[in-house]
């Protein structure tokens, strides 16, 4: 299985600054703090977690539209961390962003042909005006939007033509590589399905590699191969995403899966709740030590407040707790679940 972006201990630190100047640094919002992950080729990496807890921040960072203050991502073996500035703008066709809300990234001014047509002018794609013709007209075709849409306006869409409208943006200019964040939080739920399956399609029928960023975890678990977990700036756990579901290890998916609604009213759910005490921490100043030991039911002193854990492989998961196989099997019990 080919790899087609490599993540390697990446951090966002952003300055905390003070001062009439805002010049004095008192301290870094940790954003990213050490992120390993690696996409194949052709699949989909589910991104979940609250929000604040840098989902967005690394998706920005992996296509290097917030510098990353460390670390390293390579795409297709070109480590782009290293990249100047025109040789990585060369490099943008072939990743794109495709955004929460259409209607604030998308120019209210320009109609639907001149929205696609920038991104082909910009990068330099198609020879002739006919040539950019075929393109805009496949690329509607592909998000099953009509051909009158090229001389509409955003407003004149519903909020799910308009995510096509940005879905088309992006892949007019043939990238191989996508990152959706929150592609359908947007949107009604009746809609939402829409656009996953059109994504899905999309992925299908011109072999993309995706990166889906979501807070919802239902969206994010029909469409990822592979679906990574973030808590304050960190993976802490990252798991096929059959496996994730049906057999959370790391505590904080465990309470991330006990708080999602069952689907089917009819089965009983016998699922554990979990509550988790307090609020997320500013990332300005995480908790020592593993970082979610101040809201871990599991939390065993001292290592917990003391050590770090590292992401480590346990079957086919990954995951960021010292006391994961002994919660896994019944040996460690959580301290109180409030009912
Ligand atoms: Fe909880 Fe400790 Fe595991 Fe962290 S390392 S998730 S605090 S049990
Ligand atoms: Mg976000």
């Amino acid at each position: 299985k080919e790899i087609l972006v490599e993540v390697r201990d990446l951090k966002v630190h952003f300055p905390i600054t003070r001062g009439v100047l805002f010049d004095r640094v008192v301290g870094h919002v940790k954003a990213v703090d050490g992120v390993d992950l690696d996409i194949p080729r052709g699949r989909t990496y589910g991104l979940v977690g609250e929000s604040g807890c840098g989902k967005s921040t690394l998706g920005r960072a992996l296509l290097q539209l917030t510098p990353p203050t460390g670390g390293k991502v390579t795409f297709d073996g070109i480590d782009l961390t290293r990249m100047p500035p025109n040789k990585l703008r060369g490099m943008r066709r072939r990743m794109q962003m495709i955004f929460q809300d259409p209607m604030s990234s998308l120019d209210p001014r320009q109609n639907v042909e001149s929205i696609l047509t920038e991104g082909l002018h910009a990068h330099g794609i198609g020879d002739s005006r006919d040539e950019r013709r075929r393109l805009i007209g496949e690329t509607l075709d592909a998000v099953g939007l009509p051909r009158w849409a090229l001389s509409r306006y955003p407003h004149e869409f519903s909020g799910g033509q308009r995510q096509r409208i940005g879905i088309a943006r992006a892949l007019v200019l043939g990238p191989e590589l996508i990152v959706a964040d929150e592609p359908v939080s947007a949107l009604d739920v009746s809609i939402q399905a829409q656009v996953v399956n059109l994504l899905d399609e999309l992925q299908e029928n011109l072999g993309l590699t995706y990166l889906v960023i979501a807070h919802d975890l239902a969206v994010v678990r029909h469409i990822s191969d592979v679906v990574g977990v973030m808590y304050l700036g960190a993976l802490v756990e990252e798991a096929p995403s059959d496996r994730l579901y049906t057999e959370p290890l790391h505590p904080y998916t465990k309470a991330l899966m006990s708080a999602v609604p069952v689907p089917d009213p009819d089965v009983e759910d016998r699922r554990e709740r979990i509550l988790l005490a307090g609020d997320l921490p500013s990332p300005a100043n995480p908790p020592s030590g593993c970082r979610f030991h101040t809201r871990c039911p599991w939390a065993q002193p001292t290592r917990c407040a003391d050590e770090r854990p590292e992401l480590r492989p346990i079957g086919r998961s990954r995951v960021a707790c010292h006391w994961a196989e002994q919660i896994a099997s019944g040996e460690l019990r959580p301290h109180s679940v409030d009912a």
